[in-house]
C-alpha cells in the first residue's frame, strides 16, 4: 500500500534532485529538426512517447522529477526537474528556436489505492504542475500543447448504459479528486489556448498498460497488479482481488495510446478526446485473460478495497475520426505485458534471496 512519504514529489523541495542527462553542453539543440518536449518522460506513457517521437525523427527533451525506472531514456536530453516549480517549467521549455510540440504527462498519480490515499498530494502537486506548465508554455510561445487528462473526469455509469461522448462530462460529477483536478486542468489549458493562440489538444485516457509500467509499490493499475499477483503465485495458487470482480473497464495497450496521442496532437481536433479500447471487461474477466497468457490457473479471493466506479462505456468516435483504431486486443496486449512483469517479479525474488 502506498505511503505518501515514500514518493519523491512529497519530499521537501531542497531534497529534490536536479540534473541533466545526455545534455549537449552548449550546442544548439535539434537544429533543423522538429523539437518536442515531453514532461513526465520518466514515467510509463511518457517514456514510450519519447521513443515514438525519436522514431518519428524528432529532437526530444524529456523532463521529470526522476529518470525512467526500467531503462535508459531514449530522449536526446533529459532534465530532472520538479515541475511544481515555475522556474523548473521555464527551464524545461527553454530551447533555442522553441519547441514545436509540448506533451504534458507529468502527474502525481497511481491506481485506485493511491488515488484514494493521497487526495491532497494529487490535488496540490498536479494543480501546481499544470498551472505552471501551461503558463510557462504560453510565455515561451509554444504553438501546440498536449495535455493528458483521464476518463476519471466522468461520473460513474450503470452497467449497460449507452456510450458516453466527451460532452457527457457535464454536469460534472467525477468519482474522485484526481478526476476533479484533471477537469480543472483541462479548462485551464483551454483558457490559455483561447487567450494565447496555442493549439491545445486534450486526451482523456482510459486505463493504460504495457511493459515498463509501474507494477508494484501501490501506484500500479489493475492490469499490472493482476499480472504481478498471478506471477507471484504457483500454478493453482490464490490471489486477492479488491471488490467483487464485477466492475467494468477497458484497458488500452501503451503502443495504441501513444499512437492516439501523436495523431491527436498533430490534428485539428479541438476539445477533449477519449482514447481507449472498445473492449470492455469485468475485473474477473481481466484476471481470466491474465491467467490465459500466463499459462497458470489461479483462484480468486475477493477482499474489501478501493474499486472506484462500477462501469464505463465511452465513445471513441472522435479519436477514430482521425483514422485511429486500437490495434491490440486485451489478450494481445497482456501477452506482451505479462512476460515483462513476470521477469520483474522473478528478478525481485532472486534479489531478495541473495541478500
Ligand atoms: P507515471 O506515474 O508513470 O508518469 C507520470 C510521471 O510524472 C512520473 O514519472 C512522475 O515522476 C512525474 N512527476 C510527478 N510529479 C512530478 C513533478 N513534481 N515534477 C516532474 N515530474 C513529476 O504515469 P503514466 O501512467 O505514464 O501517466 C501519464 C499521464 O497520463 C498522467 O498525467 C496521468 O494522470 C495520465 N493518465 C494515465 C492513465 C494510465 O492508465 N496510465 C490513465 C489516465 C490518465
Amino acid at each position: 500500500m502506498h505511503t505518501p512519504e515514500t514518493f519523491p514529489s512529497t519530499r521537501p523541495l531542497w531534497e529534490q534532485p536536479v540534473g541533466c542527462v545526455n545534455c549537449p553542453g552548449g550546442q544548439q539543440e535539434g537544429v533543423g529538426m522538429r523539437r518536442a518536449l515531453v514532461t513526465g518522460a520518466g514515467g510509463f506513457i511518457g517514456s514510450h512517447l519519447v521513443t515514438r517521437l525519436k522514431a518519428d525523427g524528432y529532437w526530444v527533451r524529456g523532463a521529470d522529477i526522476k529518470l525512467p525506472e526500467f531503462g535508459e531514456t531514449t530522449a536526446d536530453e533529459f532534465k530532472v526537474l520538479d515541475l511544481r516549480e515555475r522556474h523548473a517549467c521555464e527551464t524545461a521549455l527553454d530551447v533555442a528556436g522553441g519547441f514545436d510540440e509540448v506533451y504534458q504527462l507529468a502527474a502525481d498519480m497511481g491506481g485506485m489505492g493511491f488515488i484514494h490515499s493521497a487526495e491532497c498530494e494529487i490535488m496540490r502537486n498536479n494543480a501546481l504542475i499544470n498551472l505552471n506548465m501551461i503558463d510557462a508554455a504560453a510565455v515561451a510561445h509554444a504553438p501546440r500543447y498536449f495535455y493528458s487528462s483521464s476518463v476519471c473526469i466522468y461520473r460513474d455509469m450503470e452497467v449497460g448504459e449507452p456510450e458516453m461522448p466527451e460532452s457527457g462530462a457535464y454536469p460534472a460529477m467525477p468519482d474522485n479528486e484526481y478526476g476533479w483536478e484533471k477537469l480543472y486542468a483541462e479548462r485551464v489549458a483551454e483558457a490559455y489556448g483561447r487567450r494565447y493562440g496555442m493549439a491545445i489538444r486534450i486526451a482523456r485516457f482510459q486505463n493504460c498498460y504495457g511493459p515498463e509500467g509501474t507494477w508494484r509499490g501501490g501506484r500500479e493499475k489493475a492490469p499490472a497488479a493482476m499480472c504481478r499477483k498471478v506471477a507471484e503465485v504457483p500454478d493453482g495458487g490464490t490471489i486477492e482481488v479488491w471488490g467483487d470482480g464485477s466492475a467494468i473497464r477497458s484497458y488500452i495497450f501503451v503502443e495504441d495510446m501513444v499512437d492516439g496521442i501523436i495523431r491527436l496532437t498533430r490534428s485539428d481536433l479541438e476539445g477533449p478526446v477519449n482514447i481507449g479500447s472498445p473492449e470492455y471487461v469485468s475485473v474477473e474477466q481481466l484476471v481470466k485473460v491474465v491467467e490465459d497468457v500466463s499459462g497458470k490457473r489461479v483462484d480468486i479471493r475477493y477482499v474489501d478495497g478501493p474499486v472506484g466506479v462500477q462501469s464505463r462505456n465511452f465513445s471513441n468516435a472522435r479519436i477514430e475520426s482521425l483514422g485511429w483504431r486500437a490495434r491490440y486486443s486485451l489478450r494481445d496486449g497482456l501477452a506482451r505485458t505479462y512476460p515483462w512483469i513476470e521477469a520483474q517479479v522473478l528478478e525481485a525474488v532472486a534479489a531478495a534471496a541473495s541478500r
